[in-house]
Order: C-alpha cells, then structure tokens, then sequence
C-alpha cells in the first residue's frame, strides 16, 4: 500500500548547456521590468553575465533593477531589498532574475515575496519558528532562477534560509508562493566554479540526496530522484573537480542538484543539516562546507535507523557488496569521496574551540533535524558533535 502524498515543484524547469540563453523568452510572458540578482560582481562581467542581459533586453524587458548577493543573506539584507523594490514599483509588471548561488536565489526568492507582503514591517516577522508568524498572502514577484553553483538546490524549492543575529540562527521563510515559475539550470554557468565552491556545493547536494532519501518524511517521488542524482553525482563529482571543464560531469552535477531541491523540498532533509545550520550562524562556517564534513558523521549515527534505505543506496549507486554488508559499503564510499576531496574530517579542523561544541546542539534543532531518521535528545547529540570534534 501506498500512503498518499503531495509533490510540489517549479512552474517549469529548463534543463541543458546553454539554455541560459533563452530566459528572455521565459521571463517576458511574466513580466515587462527585471529586476535582476546575481551572485557576484564577476559573474555580472564575464561572457555568460552580460549574455543573460542580453537576452532579457532582446525579449523586450527594461532592466529596472540590479542587486548584488555578497553573503547568504542576512534578514537585513532582505528588508533592505524588499523595500527598495517595493519604491521602484515592482508590483507592476515586475519579474526577478536571479543568477547565482544558493545566497543569492534564496535572497532573490525572500525579497520577490516581501516586496509585496508588506503586513510586517521586516522578513523576522514571516520566518518559521522566530517573528510573529505572518504568511505570505500575497503572490510573490514572479521568480526565474538561473544556479549557477552545482549545489544548494535551492532554484527547486520552497523556502528560504535567511540568518537572524539575536540569538544567531538560520531560519527559513517558508511557502508553497516562494517556487520559482522558471527554473534554467545550465551546466555552462558552473564551469567558473572555483575549487573548493565545486567541492563543497557538489557534497552539499550529495548531503541532500542521501538525507532526503533516508528521512523520515521521504516520499516516492522524491527517493526516485535521489536515486537517480546520487548515481551521477558520486562518479562525477572528482572529475568535475579534476576537469573544471569536463561537461559530462558539469551535466551530472548540476543535475544531482537540481534534483535535490526537488527532493529536499517534499521530503526534508536530517541531522547533518540541522548541525549545518548551527555552524553557519553561530561560527560562519559556509552551508556547503559544514554538510561535507557532518555527513559521514551523520550517515555512522543514523546507520541503525536507516540500514534498509542506505541497503538501497548502495544498490543504486552500484555498489557491489556481500549479503547484509551494503549499507556499510555505501557510508564507506562517502567517506572515500570526502577524503579524496580533501574534506576536513573533524569540526577542530574547521577552526571550532572545543568549548563552543555544546552550544552548536540546541541551535541545530528545528526543521532539518526534524526529518532526521531518528529522533536526538540534546544530551546525545552533544555527545556526537564531541566525538566529531
Ligand atoms: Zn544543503
């Protein structure tokens, strides 16, 4: 028996090398005025930047706006954002275009939603578990999502993470609005990657395949596409990194990335997310960074729990292994990919005081730890963030 279940994703999803070259005739019939993001100042000059300019003017739409992400986003950066579109106007015939990594979709997609919500007076007041709790009621600014990093996901899903300062936390503004009405995933714009952003966007989604795999809210759906990403993105993520250039694995990796926001977003995500999230805002280590280095821990702590699902992993990865020895073989294979890519093991390696371990277990509670396949008291989770250090 099947239980039932939803599967929301983007309006249309675009997938291909150079597709990034048709957003002007996927951003016209949504709007006249363009309002653009991009991830960098860099990206915005090269080739591909001025490209997608191009294509957008050529299509016949003004460039009303450019705004630049230079962190993952801060709810102040929101705010500031959301405010100065909403003085432009955006809510007539606006269209945001956001062109980067997971900061710069995730500030694009909050500021699309907040440019128009104006019922709160900043962003904390919509986000989940934080603020007062208020809804996006009003259609968000429709969104095309370009990613331009192999890595969050985040073009595919429905939230947004978004960093509060007092007490520091990630927390996610969270609707079924927030999708994005066109998502192109070119793999060309990822060739410019620097090593390590490769390495640690390339592990962030293999972190997302495997928890939203083994979740405790995984559905159909969603496992088909893990399986599916986690067969590509395990060979090719050592030769995109290898090769830069190589558009096999560039293909491979973007495309396990695309399907793990559509996974992560209907069947959440586990215990080395909820970690990532306390070491992104309590000691600013990158989101991609602090998933490559959580996820063999995380993978040995949930063994028990999960045995049948990584049993499964393993077969679908191709790994071959003796009766009852798969789902070790498997969490063996990640761990070989982390050391081959030079991932630090240990949280000291990331500069972390022995002192600040415990205080990273109850920032890391919410809805990432929340899809864990078992349950973590606080005591027991400190025990493992000791044994990681
Ligand atoms: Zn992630």
């Amino acid at each position: 028996m099947l239980a039932s279940y939803d599967f929301l994703a983007p309006g249309r999803i675009l997938f291909g090398w150079d597709r990034r070259l048709e957003v002007g005739s996927h951003a016209a019939p949504l709007g006249q005025r363009a309002f653009l993001v991009w991830g960098s100042r860099a990206l915005r000059g090269r080739a591909e930047g001025r490209q997608i300019v191009d294509s957008l003017l050529n299509a016949g739409l003004e460039l009303a706006d450019e705004a630049l992400a230079t962190r993952e986003p801060l709810v102040e950066d929101v705010d500031q954002l959301a405010d100065h579109w909403h003085h432009l106007g955006a809510a007539r015939g606006g269209v945001v275009v956001a062109v980067g990594g997971g900061a710069a979709l995730d500030l694009a997609k909050a500021a699309a939603a907040l440019a128009v919500n104006r019922l709160g007076s900043s962003a904390l007041d919509y986000l989940e578990g934080v603020g007062r709790g208020l809804e996006i009621h009003t259609a968000p600014l429709p969104l095309v999502a370009l990613p331009t990093t192999a890595g969050t996901g985040s073009e595919a899903t429905k939230n947004a993470v978004l960093s509060v300062t007092d007490p520091p936390a990630k927390k996610s503004l969270r609707s079924e609005r927030l999708l994005a009405r066109a998502v192109i995933v070119d793999p060309a714009l990822t060739v410019s990657c620097p090593r390590h952003v490769t390495v640690h966007s390339g592990l962030d989604a293999i972190t997302q395949l495997i928890e939203s795999y083994v979740s405790r809210r995984s559905k159909p759906i969603p496992r088909a596409l893990a399986a599916e990403g986690l067969r590509g993105a395990i060979p090719a993520l050592p030769r995109a990194v290898e090769e830069p250039a190589d558009r096999t694995a560039r293909e491979a990796m973007a495309h396990a990335a695309l399907l793990s926001g559509l996974a992560l977003a209907n069947s959440g995500l586990g215990l080395a997310h909820g970690v990532a999230a306390a070491l992104g805002s309590l000691e600013g280590v990158p989101h991609g960074l602090a998933c490559a280095v959580m996820l063999p821990w995380a993978l040995r702590a949930n063994r028990e729990a999960c045995f049948p699902q990584l049993t499964e992993l393993a077969d679908a990865v191709g790994l071959e292994a003796p009766r009852g020895t798969a789902a070790d073989r498997f969490i063996a294979r990640i761990e070989q990919l982390c050391l081959e890519l030079q991932v630090p093991v240990r949280l000291r390696e990331l500069g972390l005081p022995r002192e600040r371990v415990a205080r990273l277990a109850p920032a890391a509670k919410g809805n990432s730890l929340d899809g864990n396949p078992r349950p973590l008291a606080e005591a027991e989770l400190i025990e493992l963030l000791e044994a990681a250090w």
